[in-house]
């Protein structure tokens, strides 16, 4: 197993084929946050490897845009099964950058092969449109076209199945790629390259840079030759990267903070709210955008939920990913640990309980214990901002109407999740939450067939379901006269 992890872990930037340092020589160190152990080194690349990179992809489209989607629906295929082949390998490499459990890195790349199979369907129902004429002599058509050269930014959550949402239909579409992964996590990213190589995608196709992030990021957003670039991370950085992209009006595809809530009626299933609620909070030791925020639970229950709750939370097995039967890995890093704490520290002082957990895991390092927190109220700090950690506060309601008031007070809409055994209330909330995303007596609801994305300021345009190509497509309308 290891040596297999070691032909993807990739201490190299694949610019057109090539697997090369950066031109300074420099590094950057990839640490085992489960460790504080450094694995190893990835190149510290900037504007001139990026342009490059830029360049390649250029040059590579204007072949790979004539390649027929069935071939490239093929190659797609192909994609899937050297991901799903290899799939003990990318997870153990996984976890081991970026801490999270075995089973759940298993499982992430489970779902990059998903998504890249997915997009190898999709490549071939790209359709156009025949438009009625409103003129005898003359047609009407509208056609598909790939945008270009797409460019990707990703973060350190999903540092697979992140880039699957996106080189996936890029591919499909018969666009070419350069792409970004975060500082802490590029092997996964990196992987891409060793992978694509294997199933024969061609040089140029699948370019990937790592390094100084906002000189990658600058020279992507001024470069005429990027005609679209897609982003998963922080709303700051997303929104500085649209703002840099109005230089060149490129299409901007950007997936960015949440501050998910998660209600429970009074008249929902406990047990099952419970269920919901665990996975809801703690997937990625909560380092996820999907991740519940905010629990907003009805007076009626709340005693019932906050302890069932709080006893699920305790029972979860902290410790390295790598571990058997671990379920909560470390935190990234120092930094999310100080943030978690904070959040802590605020709102015990507002008048907060610490039901369960509260502190530093005993294991030390960035691992943090599963915090539970009744008593929560709307003057503090996880209110309005994001958590991406494992505290979970509890918040009691009275009315639906308030809920979905509470619910909806913030600047975010990714998404939302809520517990009700009454139908006419599971519509009402269900249109009332203004999320791009309602899981509904249901805290695990990403997959490839369905549209992921958020509305207000978590980001544009959607990954996966049959819209996840359409950013990468642009329309032509053809009309044909002298018929
Ligand atoms: P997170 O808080 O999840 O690290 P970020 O938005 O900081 O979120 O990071 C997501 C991705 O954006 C990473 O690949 C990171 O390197 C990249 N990034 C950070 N700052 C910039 C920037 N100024 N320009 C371009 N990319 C950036």
């Amino acid at each position: 197993m290891l040596q297999k992890t070691s032909h993807f872990m990739r201490q190299a930037n694949l610019i057109n084929g090539e697997w090369v340092q950066a031109d300074s020589g420099k590094t950057i160190d990839v640490i085992n946050p489960a460790t504080g152990l450094k694995i190893g080194t990835v190149p510290y690349a900037g504007a001139a490897e990026t342009r490059r990179a830029i360049e390649a992809a250029n040059e590579a489209f204007k072949t790979f845009r004539k390649t027929s989607a069935l071939e490239r629906s093929k190659l797609l295929r192909k994609l899937h099964d050297a991901i799903m082949d290899n799939q003990d390998a990318l997870a153990e490499l996984l976890t081991m950058e970026q801490g999270k459990s075995l089973a759940e890195a298993k499982g992430e790349i489970g779902s990059s092969a998903a998504y890249v199979l997915w997009f190898a369907e999709e490549a071939r129902r790209a359709y156009g449109d025949v438009v009625p004429s409103p003129w005898a002599d003359r047609r009407v058509l509208v056609t598909r076209e790939p945008v270009g050269v797409i460019a990707a930014i990703t973060p350190w959550n999903f540092p697979s199945s992140m880039l699957s949402r996106k080189i996936g239909p890029a591919i499909a579409a018969g666009c070419t790629a350069v792409v970004k992964p975060a500082a802490q996590t590029p092997y996964s990213g990196l992987a891409w390259g060793a992978l694509c190589e294997e199933v024969g995608i061609p040089k140029g196709v699948v370019n990937i840079v790592t390094g100084a992030a906002s000189a990658i990021g600058d020279e992507i957003c001024t470069n005429p030759l990027v005609k679209k670039i897609t982003f998963t991370g922080s709303t700051e950085v997303g929104k500085m990267l649209i703002e840099k992209s109005a230089s060149t009006v490129k299409k901007v595809s950007m997936e960015l903070g949440g501050n998910a809530p998660f209600l429970v009626f009074d008249d929902a299933d406990i047990d099952r709210a419970v269920e919901g609620a665990i996975m809801a909070k703690y997937r990625n030791s909560g380092q996820t955008c999907v991740c519940t925020n905010r629990f907003f639970v009805q007076a009626g229950v709340y005693d019932a939920f906050v302890e069932k709750f709080a006893a699920a939370s305790a029972q979860l097995k902290v410790g390295s990913g790598l571990e058997a039967g671990v379920q909560q890995g470390p935190l990234i890093d120092g930094k999310a640990v100080e943030k978690v704490e904070e959040f802590i520290e605020d709102a015990t002082a507002k008048g907060g309980k610490v039901v369960v957990g509260g502190k530093r895991h005993a294991l030390g390092g960035s691992f943090f214990e599963p915090t539970v927190i009744s008593g929560a109220t709307t003057d503090m700090k996880f209110m309005k901002e994001e958590i991406f950690g494992p505290i979970a506060p509890v918040f009691k309601f009275e009315t639906e109407e308030e809920a979905v008031a509470l619910a909806n007070d913030t600047e975010f809409g990714l998404a939302s999740y809520f517990y009700t055994g009454d139908l006419g209330r599971a519509f009402r909330v269900m249109e009332g939450l203004k999320y791009g995303m309602v899981g509904v007596n249901e805290g695990l609801i990403t997959t490839p067939e369905a549209p992921f994305g958020g509305v207000k300021e978590s980001g544009l345009g959607r990954e996966g379901g049959h819209q996840g190509i359409d950013d990468y497509l642009d329309t032509k309308y053809v009309c044909i006269g002298g018929l």
